[in-house]
Formats: C-alpha cells, structure tokens, sequence
C-alpha cells in the first residue's frame, strides 16, 4: 500500500505474534471480529488503573472522571457518523442490542396489523428474528427483497414492493456472508418516499466504509465496536432525536428515569431514556482510541488497500480447481466466501486451523441467504487492514494441502 505501513500496522496488534499449532497465525476471520491493536488495549486498562468509578451520579473526583472520559466517546461517535446530536447516540451491547431496542420500542408502538416490514434475503439472524417477533405480536406482515445470484440486491423488486403499507425497511449495509455492499442511500430514498423508516444494519460496513448519516438521511444506523478494531460488548443506535424523542423506552431501571413514585415513574431524556443500569462503562472509554486509530489511518486508505487484498485473493482462489466464490457482487468489501467441490467446509475450516490459518465456517447466522443459494455453508476469508498477500498465499497453499487430502 501506498499510504498505510503494513509492517508497522501490525505491531500494534499483539495477537498477530500467536503462534497457532506451530505456525504464525493468519487471521482471516475478521467480518466476525477483528483483532484489537496496542492503543484500544492500553485504553482500557488506564481506564480500570486511573479512572475506574460509576459514572453520572457521583460528585467524587473518579466518577467525573470516567463520567467525563464515558461521555467523550458518544461525542466521537457523533463526530464518526455525522450525526447533528450526540443525544442521538445511544450505547448499546452491540449490533443485535440495537436492532431489538429500535424492533421492541419503535415496532411495538407504532406497527399494527396489516403493515408491512422490509427486509432482504441476505440480513443476518439478528435483522430477522427481532422483526418476526414483532410482526407476530403486531399483525405486520414481513416482506422480503431477494437477490440476484452474484448476491445483490434485485432494487426493482423491492421498488415493486413499496407501498402506503410499507412502515419499516431494515436492510444490512455490507452482507457479512457475501461482502455485498448495498446501495443503502437509494433504498432510503425510495423507503422516505412512500413514508417508511429505515433501519441500516452497519455492523460490516464502519470499519470499512466512510460514512455520513445525516447526507444517507438513515432513521437509525447500528453497529458493533468489536468489528471496527474496538471492545466486545459495546455498539451503538444511532437515531434521529424526533423518532427516538416518540419511542417508549426499552429496558426499565436506574438511569432512564427522572423521577420515581409508586405510582408513576417519568422518564430521563435522550441518550438516558434508553441507558438503564450501569453501561459498559470501560469499553465505551476504550471504544474511542478505536475511532482514533480508524480515522488515523483513514478509512479511504483501508478500503483501498483492503481492496487490493480482496482483488488478490479472489484472483488467486479462482484459480483452485473445484473452488466456487459465493458472493461476486461489483461492490464488495475484502469478504470472500467459497466453497468445494466434494468437500465440507467444516472439515475445510479444520484443516487451516492445522495449518494456524484462522476462518470461519458455516451459514454465517445467515441461514436464508444460504437456502437461497442451495447450500449448507461456506468457507469465509475475511481481510482487515493488517492481512496481507503473504498471508493469502498461505490460505491458498492450505486449501491445496485440503484437497489433496480430501479432494
Ligand atoms: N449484522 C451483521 C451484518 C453482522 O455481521 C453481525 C455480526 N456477525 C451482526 C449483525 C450482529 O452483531 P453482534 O453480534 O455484534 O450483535
């Protein structure tokens, strides 16, 4: 790459030095999480060392401390998205966190039978279940927009589908089983058009993709840190004040209220209205020095670079005798997802793993996707900015190793 050290990338990642059944390791199993680098890590233990108290309610030094240090991370991920308020980012546990929130709160007050809910054939369980939940307690009716066989989105279908019933469209920004980039300001258009809300699962596309969402106009936008270099446990809602202004709140306890009786309790407003309890404190600390290592980088120089690596690999695999990649849409992030002729993925999986190559197998939690193309699973590659064509070459060694084992 041109723009990014590689080499000096890589030494901010610890765990890159593992070395797995007698080989370095190779970590292409990013699309499920990445691998965190030396400034996330030192983040969260000065955090726990320097800061460590309850925050909000205390008046002792610490706790504005990490009150401070907590509520400086929602102003980030304000500045990340672009969003017009930091009261309209709200911490959650993560991507599946969220969707349920804005499915429980949004979709129970305001869907009723008959409506309809969008989605597409390629979400993953997370954008699926929560909103068949809802649908079955409301009466609305789940619809959803198939796909052609490079694994896009058929947009003329789903144009077909709009109507005055259409209330909520939840589409995936970049499919985690395919590595589709989907033309999520278009879907927005046409769904605001006929006057639905929009949902974009981005849990694929923050590490990867520049984004603005007040220019995209999304109603929420949701993602999980520990895909975009950051801690596990902690993601993000993003919604616009006015919608989550109306929304009932979602868990009920300490934080999200302003006063309690016996008789009635009123609710905290925007962000706290939907915080109850004591939040991840030390991950949202630690979550900022992953935006600050992503925009240090600079997310034009990930993807373009992460675009080499996907164009290699693809290229190289391809070649392989009997390997099919699933998933060839035009717009992709560094997501390759394949499979062999007469051989099993999981038995794929098991046999890189031998060879200290990490991947993941299986239906990717996105078992509809898999139905639709005739498959059980895949073998999933997936690059992050510290993979490189060394490491590729290694992945294809291995799988030649595979078939002449098992081919
Ligand atoms: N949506 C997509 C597209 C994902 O890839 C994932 C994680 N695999 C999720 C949602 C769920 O994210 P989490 O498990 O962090 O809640």
């Amino acid at each position: 790459s041109e723009n990014l050290n590689i080499q000096q990338i890589r030494a901010d990642f610890p765990i890159l030095n593992e070395v797995i059944n007698g080989k370095p390791l190779v970590y292409f199993d990013n699309a499920a999480t990445t691998q965190k680098p030396r400034q996330v890590l030192d983040a969260l233990l000065g955090y726990y060392e320097h800061s460590n108290a309850n925050i909000h309610r205390g008046i002792h030094h610490l706790a504005e401390k990490a009150t401070s240090e907590f509520e400086a991370t929602r102003r980030r991920i304000q500045e990340f998205l672009n969003a017009r308020l930091s009261e309209e980012i709200i911490f959650t546990y993560g991507t599946t966190d969220s969707i349920n929130l804005v499915a429980q709160t949004y979709g129970r007050a305001f869907l009723k039978a008959g409506d309809e809910v969008i989605i597409s054939t390629m979400e993953h369980h997370s954008n699926i279940v929560p909103w068949q939940m809802v649908c079955e307690e409301t009466g609305a009716v789940l619809r959803v927009i198939p796909i052609n066989d490079e694994g896009e989105l058929l947009m003329d279908e789903y144009e077909n589908m709009l109507s005055e019933r259409t209330k909520f469209v939840s589409v995936v920004h970049v499919s985690n089983a395919l590595g589709t980039i989907n033309p999520v300001a278009e879907i927005i258009q046409k769904a605001h058009a006929v006057g639905a809300k929009v949902l974009i699962d981005g849990a694929q596309a923050t590490a990867h993709i520049d984004l603005d969402v007040q220019a995209l106009d999304c109603d929420f936008y949701t993602f999980s840190l520990h895909k975009l270099y950051g801690p596990t446990g902690m993601g993000t809602l993003y919604g616009k004040k006015e919608l989550l202004d109306a929304m009932p709140p979602y868990r009920g306890g300490g934080e999200m209220i302003k006063e309690v009786t016996f008789e009635k309790t009123t609710y905290n407003e925007l962000p706290y209205k939907f915080e109850a309890g004591t939040p991840n404190i030390a991950d949202v600390v630690a979550a900022k020095a992953a935006f600050d290592y992503v925009d240090t980088l600079g997310k034009p120089h990930i993807a373009a670079y992460e675009h080499e690596l996907l164009t290699y690999a693809t290229d190289a695999l391809q070649d392989i005798d009997g390997l099919r990649i699933v998933g060839q849409a035009k717009q992709k992030v560094s997501v390759v997802s394949f499979v062999m002729e007469g051989i099993h993925h999981q038995d794929i999986g098991v046999l890189l793993d031998q060879q200290g190559i990490a991947v993941r197998t299986g239906h990717h939690c996105t078992q509809p996707l898999m139905q639709r193309f005739g498959i059980a699973g895949t073998t999933r590659a997936s690059f992050a900015v510290y993979n490189t064509t060394e490491e590729i070459d290694r992945l294809v060694q291995g799988l030649h190793k595979v078939k002449k084992m098992l081919g």
